[in-house]
């Protein structure tokens, strides 16, 4: 029989499936002896049987039962006993964590009579009505669905009544008084009473965490953060322990490093006479730990040595909620903690110092998405800048758009084509559609652990939170600042992610630390100590570690010398794909206009002989880039109608001349032209290695430039390894025919030079017949480049400049693919197709070098699958490269 309900003690780090991150890691801290409150977990089995057949499984009633027993026996009290009752916390718990976005009920237990029993016991009436009432207000929202404003509204009625603005300052008559009210907003929105059966709260309450599974906010969050759909959540039953009992209890948060700069240190909010999501909700301004240590030093003291014990255990940084109840503290939650990338980088390399992990274990502990970001511009230091305000540096980037205050507006503006910033006093989960679309997110209030703060940094986006000075009106639409000035709606401001601070206008942005380091323009072994230099320092390391462990090369996608150059600076190992089309752009444009209107052999070889010594200049600028180095150059590729004049405009403008009786001959034979070119489907069409076949003389002339240029480096002393390309083919024939012309010109630029030239060709496989046939064209072909962009537009259906506006968001909704295929390689479909063509490719030709330069060399995961089926390299754009030489070593770690 299943088993669906576990005590803490039964549980261990490990069983995150089944327990939740949060029910898996109190199990842990309960068997490290930490003091965690008793109680039990609910495994997401039972979840997902509940969403699967919309019931709780049958046996789960009496499970809970047993175990709720038990627990009543070791607390020697039972669930809600009139005079003394035990009060649990219902709180939701999945896999992976999804920040605020489930429930949690706090408090159940309490009724009319039990309130006087804890209140009695507790010798606090007020701390014993403030839990009732927390109690009705959570239920009311969470389990009988009612607007979380009807209770807020009520409380701050009461303040009001009271002349304050502090919650503290509400009496135990003012709590008595709230709790009737409250009850009465229950009865008149839900159409029912306040359930006063404690084993019926605490029932109603798991199955409302359940249900919280599949709430808008956290479908949408699962989305964002592509956490699958089916996992459910567990529901954990622990006792309560209070925050709010009186001025030597508290509640707070806390992380063993500082997640946003991975500096070393203690750092968390504290919280006195709070209770639950107090801290995280920013409703007062928080306290720090060494205020704490202040206040309570025997409680701090055991807090660090639990800290210091749980990063030991984990060996990563953690963070971990924890309460005071009158100096006896308890944890009550720990995991291992979020961080910003730059702290990812930096504590992975002070763990390996640390000796709590290996250098393997380091690179794992980073991702080629967290370096993407590191990569991202931050503001200009040298520009002018007038700031308007400081708060905390939450997440890192510097983010530039309009001011909206609400998640409506940041999602109708960004829509439009605006760049928004959110400010928000502070956020709440409904605020994450917005959150999504603003470029960073402000707020006045609220610490580093504030729902903004985490959020943002889970989704590396910029966030400054806590910027006091901020008046922040959202009914006006408007905020105003410490010296009165008033900010509307759509006012541009900068916010800086990494200082907290907030600056009027547009603020220039700069290249990161990071990438100056790429460009050897910072030596990471001279750089100061301070954030910059030692995040330059720890990426340096990990990239040694990553360079060193990895199997598979990192090639660029360049087609320019600067290009090339800079690729190169990166850490590319060579060309991958350099695209020759541009070289037919631009000033060249109408030598290539007067080849493609050529109609006699010798025009058209006049035109050619123009283009060759052109082409020749550009190929000795890359082979000259990437000296010693491999450099794949595709011969043309795109449909000739991407070279000629639009076919509308043309029209027009011929049409217009003829009107006015001045019809031009040029603009007429070109027409004619562009007509007889004219597509359905180009991406189908005469395109490739069709071209090559089709054009005399095209291919050769690209071939004799390229050798040529390759030549000219030989004598000039350099080491060219060419490697000439063809694309689109289909069928080995059409490469044989291709491959025979280079090597007639091969043999005559040898005699011609006297030059020593080695080159290969190969061809791309970027077609399904390709992949299937590809023990037929590796007889010919000495190397295999995947071209994904068009093996996917081939093997979906799709076109690739089409689908993804017109129907993706369809497809992504509907879960038919978690991420759009041209954008991560689709392992089932384009990704079989890449192993059956490597592995049918090397049985005839053992060695064979096979590489990808579709955009899929620089996509983290796709990289992990192209090192599965034993690619030799990928080749992405320049930028990317740093990640995929990263993601590379850490495939093969
Ligand atoms: C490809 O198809 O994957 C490729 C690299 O070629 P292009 O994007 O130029 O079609
Ligand atoms: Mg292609």
């Amino acid at each position: 029989m299943t088993k669906f309900v576990y005590d803490f003690a039964e549980g261990n780090k490990d069983l995150k499936g089944l327990l939740g991150g949060k029910g898996a890691n109190l199990a842990e801290m309960t068997n490290m002896g930490l003091p965690v409150p008793p109680g039990f977990t609910i495994t997401a089995e039972a979840c997902q049987a509940f969403l699967a057949n919309g019931r709780e499984p049958a046996e789960l009633s009496a499970e809970v039962t047993q175990h709720l027993a038990a627990l009543e026996v070791r607390m020697g009290k039972k669930l809600g006993q009139t005079d003394d009752p035990l009060l649990v916390s219902v709180r939701s718990g999945a896999k992976f964590s999804m920040p605020g976005m489930m429930e949690t009920v706090l408090n159940i237990g309490l009724n009319d009579q039990s309130v006087r029993g804890l209140a009695a016991q507790a010798g606090n009436e007020r701390s014993a009505f403030d839990s009732y009432r927390r109690l009705i207000q959570m239920f009311g929202k969470t389990v009988l669905d009612i607007d979380g404003d009807h209770f807020e509204n009520a409380l701050d009625e009461a303040k009001t009544a009271k002349g304050t603005t502090n919650d503290l300052d509400l009496d135990a008559e003012d709590l008595r008084k709230l709790v009737e009210t409250y009850k009465q907003v229950v009865v008149e929105q839900a159409g029912r009473e306040f359930p006063q059966h404690p084993r019926e709260q605490m029932d109603l309450a798991v199955r409302a965490v359940f249900d919280s599974w599949n709430a808008p906010r956290a479908i949408l969050y699962r989305r964002q953060e592509r956490i699958p759909a089916d996992l459910g959540t567990a529901v954990n039953i622990c006792s309560m322990v209070f925050g709010n009992l009186s001025e030597d209890s508290g509640t707070g948060v806390a992380f063993t490093r500082d997640p946003a700069s991975g500096a070393k240190g203690e750092y968390g909010d504290y919280l006195q006479n709070a209770q639950g999501e107090d801290v995280v909700a920013g409703i007062r301004n928080t306290l720090s730990l060494s205020d704490l240590a202040r206040l309570d030093p025997t409680s701090h003291d055991e807090l660090m040595g639990i800290m210091a014990q749980l990063e030991e255990h984990y060996r990563d940084l953690c963070d971990i909620e924890f309460t005071i109840e009158r100096g006896k503290l308890w944890m009550l939650q720990t995991r291992v903690g979020k961080r910003t990338a730059a702290a990812a980088f930096r504590i992975a390399t002070q763990l390996i110092d640390e000796g709590l992990i290996d250098e393997h274990e380091a690179l794992q502990r980073v991702t080629g998405a967290q370096l993407a970001q590191l990569m991202f511009p931050h503001f200009d230091d040298t520009a002018a800048h007038r700031k308007i305000a400081q708060g905390m540096n939450a997440s890192p980037g510097a983010a530039v758009g309009k001011v909206v205050f609400d998640s409506y507006t940041a999602v109708k503006w960004s829509r439009s084509g605006e760049k928004v910033i959110l400010v928000r006093r502070e956020t709440n989960p409904d605020d994450l559609n917005g959150m999504i679309a603003a470029q960073g997110i402000l707020t006045s209030r609220g610490g580093k652990t504030s729902h903004a703060a985490v959020v943002a940094r889970g989704m590396g986006k910029t966030c400054v939170c806590g910027a006091e000075s901020l008046k922040v009106d959202t009914k006006a639409r408007h905020f105003t600042t410490s010296d009165g000035t008033v900010y509307e709606e759509g006012t541009v401001i900068s916010i800086d992610g990494t200082s907290g601070e907030v600056f009027l206008g547009e603020v220039p942005v700069v290249d990161s630390p990071v990438v100056r380091y790429f460009e050897g323009e910072i030596d990471p072994e001279g750089t100061g100590a301070d954030d910059a230099g030692e995040l330059v320092k720890a990426v340096h390391r990990i990239m040694r570690v990553a360079d060193g462990g990895r199997r598979m090369s990192v090639r660029a996608n360049a087609d320019t010398e600067p290009d090339a150059a800079r690729a190169r600076q990166f850490g590319a190992q060579g060309i991958g794909l350099c695209r020759t089309e541009h070289m037919f752009l631009g000033d060249r444009r109408s030598l290539v206009e007067a080849l493609i209107l050529a109609d006699t052999d010798s025009e058209r070889e006049r035109q050619l002989a123009e283009l060759l010594p052109l082409q020749r200049e550009d190929f000795k600028g890359l082979f000259e880039a990437m000296d010693g180095l491999p450099v794949t150059i595709r011969l043309l590729d795109p449909p000739l109608h991407e070279f000629l004049p639009d076919i509308t405009e043309l029209s027009v403008r011929v049409a217009v001349a003829e009107a006015r009786g001045e019809p031009r001959e040029g603009d007429l034979r070109m027409l004619q032209a562009v007509h007889k070119l004219h597509e359905q489907n180009p991406m189908l069409g005469l395109r490739g290695v069709r071209l090559g076949l089709v054009i005399p003389g095209l291919f050769a002339m690209q071939s004799r430039a390229i050798l040529e240029a390759a030549a000219e480096r030989v004598q000039a002393g350099g080491v060219p390894r060419v490697e000439i390309m063809v694309p689109l083919v289909g069928a080995v024939q059409e490469f044989e025919s291709v491959k025979d012309d280079i090597v007639k010109v091969a043999r005559d630029v040898r005699a011609e030079t006297g030059a020593h030239l080695e080159y290969l060709v190969g061809t791309m496989i970027e077609l399904p017949r390709a992949a299937l046939t590809a023990d037929q064209i590796a007889e010919s072909a000495e190397f295999f480049s995947f071209g994904t962009n068009d093996l996917t537009q081939t093997t979906w259906g799709f076109s690739r400049d089409d689908v993804e506006a017109a129907f993706f968001s369809h497809y992504l909704e509907k879960g038919i693919f978690g991420v759009s295929p041209f954008e991560s390689i689709d392992r089932e479909g384009v990704g079989e197709l890449v192993r059956i063509a490597a592995e049918k490719g090397r049985e005839r030709r053992p060695g064979l070098k096979l590489g990808v330069c579709g955009e899929h060399g620089g996509d983290p995961e796709s990289v992990h699958f192209f090192d599965e089926v034993g690619l030799d390299y990928v080749s992405c754009s320049p930028f990317r490269v740093p990640v995929a030489r990263l993601e590379a070593g850490r495939a093969n770690a």
